[in-house]
């Protein structure tokens, strides 16, 4: 039988649309309900920088508020193995240990997880949650939680002299330089591009082990290169740390948003293909370029203090 053209080009357009079907996303997960940052604000906004690039489905789970009784946790517990990547936008009380153990078995397993700002600054007494994420910030991290790791003269160090980990100066506008072209998630994009007013986390310590730093900042505090973007390898899941996203402001930043893409699928799958192409309006060293998303932002950033 022979078709006729209007039914091939039917056939052809069913073919491509299946391509771009739900079924063939990468169905991911992003945990909040307690943060010391407005995670109600900055959740939707990170789903829509996921979303947008048509690459993810994503789903939300929220955990009790602080000060929930054993009784609400115990009604928490999300099914990690039926998403590709976890996202984390959680900063808060310990996990009930089922959680913490389904969680570690699943990034050990091969689970790709994502820690977004203060997600490190989250569980400094879990063992297994600083070796996903390599270093940390505050709750009382020190020299004790692993070295302080920054970039000076192109090398990397791992300072081990004591002092507190994490810490940031007034939130500004800075530029993000490229450690490593090589890798997926940074491939093709700009070697030094101004990211929008955020803070600028600096002297995170933690274990630091199997990690690549693959963008850092330098800070007004330390005058030394401080890491914001990071791969790690956990058992056999991969870690994508970005250290970026004080506010909704901060993550408004084509250069916020496409790193989390790549970052999300490099975790996921191991490869950036779906969210490869480096948008026309990504940020130069020059200028921020933000993100328009209908209703934001919603936050203001401080005043410079006079
Ligand atoms: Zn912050």
């Amino acid at each position: 039988m022979r078709l006729r053209s209007s039914t091939l080009s039917l056939l052809i357009t069913l073919t491509l649309a299946c391509h771009t079907s739900a079924a063939e996303k990468l169905r991911v997960l992003i945990i909040d309900g307690q943060n010391n940052h407005k995670w109600d604000i900055t959740t939707p906004v990170l789903k829509h920088a996921l979303e947008s690039s048509d690459a993810f489905t994503v789903e939300v789970s929220t955990t009790p508020p602080k000060g929930s009784a054993t009784e609400a946790w115990r009604g928490w517990n999300p099914d990690f193995n039926g998403y590709v990547a976890i996202i984390s936008n959680y900063n808060g009380e310990p996990w009930p240990e089922t959680v913490r153990s389904s969680f570690d078995q699943y990034v050990k397993n091969g689970g790709g997880f994502v820690s977004i700002h203060a997600a490190n600054n989250s569980f400094p007494e879990w063992k297994e949650y600083n070796q996903m994420i390599g270093v940390g910030g505050w709750g009382g991290r020190n020299e004790a939680s692993g070295p302080w790791l920054y970039v000076k003269d192109g090398k990397l160090f791992r300072d081990t002299s004591k002092g507190s980990g994490g810490a940031h100066g007034p939130q500004h506008e800075f530029i993000v330089e490229i450690q490593n072209s090589e890798h997926p998630i940074t491939k093709g994009l700009p070697k030094r591009w101004l990211h929008a007013k955020d803070e600028l986390y600096s002297r995170l310590r933690g274990p630091a082990e199997n990690i690549e730093i693959l963008s850092a900042s330098v800070s007004d505090l330390t005058a030394v290169k401080e890491p914001n973007l990071m791969v790690l390898q956990y058992g056999k899941g991969r870690v994508f740390h970005t250290t970026l996203g004080h506010a909704d402001y901060s993550m408004l930043d084509h250069g916020f948003y496409e790193t989390l893409q790549r970052g999300t699928e490099w975790a996921a799958t191991g490869a950036v293909t779906a969210t490869a192409d480096v948008p026309v309006d990504f940020p130069t060293e020059n200028a921020v370029s933000a993100v328009k998303l209908e209703g934001y932002p919603k936050q203001q950033p401080p005043a410079p203090k006079k």
